[in-house]
């Protein structure tokens, strides 16, 4: 079975629609794991929802995914994300609402625990450091956890002691060989924040155990014209130009 570990879609259809395309043109994948944040910042979050519907697939919930639908308030958010956040509560239709309300905000599937955030706060939890990883191994049973949330790309190694290092995300990880715990994230589909603008997201394939990464360019002059049509605060509309 091949998996598109993908998050942090954000509204961005040209970006989601060119991972996916992306996707198609290295074989195909057999089901979507969506790691949250469908919605926010960017111009369709309708359209993303529907495009995600359309396949196989299993996501947990965002904090702007709960934001959008009034599960949490946007008190947390900075200026710009909240004025995001209540422009996409506007555009979600009733089956929209339904389908964000429905998420779970942790799944376990086989060696892998799914969150948005962290295993400890699936809805909030920032993992960066070391540090926080390091204790978030110990809030998940599986080999493996898939997170999102900061849109970087990053993956922390448990080793047997105890200790928690981060390693430079490779190109393919062979998962089946290693003996390490490691906590994964793939980057944002539809606002990386990495300096790359690039679409980020990474395909795993069970049969050989491999977890591919992988970068797509997309066209986002069409999603900033959205979002100046839309009126979207400016400052993202330009962070997409430099992924940050
Ligand atoms: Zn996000």
């Amino acid at each position: 079975m091949r998996y598109a570990i993908i998050g942090d879609i954000h509204s961005n259809l040209e970006a989601f629609e060119a991972v996916i395309a992306d996707i198609k043109t290295r074989g195909g994948f057999d089901e979507i794991w969506c790691l949250g944040d469908v919605v926010g910042y960017g111009p369709e979050p309708h359209a993303c929802i529907e495009i995600l519907q359309q396949y196989r697939h299993i996501c947990v919930a965002g904090n702007h995914d709960w934001a959008a639908i009034g599960k949490i308030d946007t008190s947390d958010f900075n200026h710009d994300a909240a004025i995001a956040n209540r422009w996409t509560a506007r555009q979600l239709t009733n089956t929209d609402v339904s389908y964000l309300q429905k998420l779970p905000v942790k799944l376990t599937q086989g060696e892998f625990t799914l969150v948005h955030g962290s295993p400890l706060h699936p809805i909030w939890e920032y993992l960066l450091s070391v540090e926080g990883a390091r204790d978030s191994f110990m809030y998940f049973d599986t080999k493996f956890c898939l997170v999102g949330h900061s849109h970087v790309p990053l993956i922390f190694q448990e080793n047997k002691n105890g200790t928690c290092l981060m390693i430079k995300v490779p190109e393919s990880l062979r998962l089946g060989v290693e003996n390490h715990r490691f906590i994964i994230n793939p980057g944002s589909v539809g606002q990386p924040r990495d300096g790359d603008p690039r679409a980020s997201y990474m395909l795993y394939n069970s049969d050989d155990q491999i977890m591919y990464h992988y970068r797509v360019n997309y066209d986002i002059n069409i999603t900033q014209r959205k979002m100046i049509k839309y009126k979207l605060p400016s400052p993202l509309v330009s962070r997409l130009n430099y992924g940050c």
